[in-house]
């Protein structure tokens, strides 16, 4: 089935993102280097990413209004992610400014053989402090708050509890992943895990479909009415009160799979909050991503809507 777009008279919905933002230092090097050992590279490029950034780019570009929550430090690479996020629409009156830390940064190297090495080092994103106030405005009529763990976990539990509590929709992605408080689970209306995410959070493995079905059954037992585990090239499993489906991924080249899930995320949060059923939107999300591991680079690669909507259609998905 084909997804619908927003029309004018269903306006488009309305996304608060509160996460990451991190300039990814890309070094392309012919191997790691030992230690001791000087090495010359071949390239090094200097791209917006972090997950928060990367999902509310995705929202942005899927058609959604976008209002950003995070920290970025007070240097080029903070102005540098302000600016593009801008430049993607997505309002940044809550991104501030930290004096005296750095922006968030990832340095990523990528050897000749495709192997990556990162290092991230948190900087302003680990000084997210929430103003509960200002918060419970923006979720107010808000399809979604959609949030991860890159920024201070109580924080995010502190938001997570606003959004629920103003009847916001919450959309979580458990990354990098840490244990959830029971508390939080029922706050939770859809999960986004990939496979070892599940399995740390559930206990079981979630490699294969069917796997991934009965992991997804388990976490959506802790009170969480959608849970999606994406698995790569094989695609994603959703899971509902109706069952699980296994929808796959179109067979295309991968480039560079980075912001491959965040891209997923993106489309899949701005479908739902268009209304679309859920089956759908996870095949928007499929297809986005497939678009985006065919780009190097996080937000670069992530596609607008109108491209993910001319791209082939994945295989049908099916029943597990
Ligand atoms: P993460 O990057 O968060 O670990 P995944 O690797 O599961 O997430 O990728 C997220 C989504 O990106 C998948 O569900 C799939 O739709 C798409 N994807 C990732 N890798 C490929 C691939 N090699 N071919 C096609 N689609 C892919």
């Amino acid at each position: 089935m084909t997804p619908k777009p927003s029309s004018a008279s269903n306006p488009p919905p309305r996304i608060v993102v509160l996460g990451s933002l991190n300039m990814d230092l890309v070094l392309r090097v012919p191997h790691a280097p030992a230690a001791g050992e000087t090495l010359q590279g071949h390239s090094i490029a200097t791209i917006p990413g972090g997950k928060g950034a990367n999902q509310a780019v995705s929202c942005a570009r899927e058609g959604a209004q976008v209002r950003m929550i995070g920290c970025v430090g007070d240097d080029a690479h903070g102005t540098a992610l302000r600016n593009a996020l801008e430049q993607d629409g997505i309002d940044t009156a809550m991104l501030r400014t930290v004096a005296g830390e750095p922006t968030g940064t990832a340095l990523i190297l990528v050897e000749d053989s495709g192997q990556n090495r990162i290092v991230i080092v948190p900087g302003a994103n680990a000084r997210v402090e929430l103003d509960e106030a200002a918060l419970k405005q923006q979720v107010q009529g808000a399809a979604f708050l959609v949030t991860q763990f890159e920024t201070p976990m109580d924080q995010v539990a502190r938001a997570i509890a606003v959004a629920h509590g103003a009847g916001c929709k919450v959309l979580l992605n458990p990354s990098p992943v840490q244990p959830i408080a029971d508390a939080l689970w029922p706050r939770i209306d859809t999960l986004v895990v990939n496979e070892i995410e599940a399995q740390t959070l559930c206990g079981q493995a979630a490699d294969t479909p069917q796997q991934a079905a009965q992991a997804g059954q388990a976490l959506r037992a802790k009170g969480i009415a959608r849970v999606v585990v994406t698995l790569g090239a094989r695609g994603a499993v959703a899971v509902d009160a109706d069952g699980a489906r296994h929808h796959p991924a179109p067979k295309v080249q991968a480039v560079d799979t980075t912001a491959a899930g965040d891209t997923f995320l993106g489309a899949l949060a701005v479908a739902l909050g268009e209304g679309q059923p859920f089956d759908d939107a996870v095949r928007l999300g499929i297809r986005a991503a497939a678009l985006c591991i065919q780009q190097p680079g996080a937000q670069p690669s992530i596609p607008r809507r109108d491209a993910v909507l001319q791209s082939p259609l994945p295989p049908d998905w099916t029943a597990l």
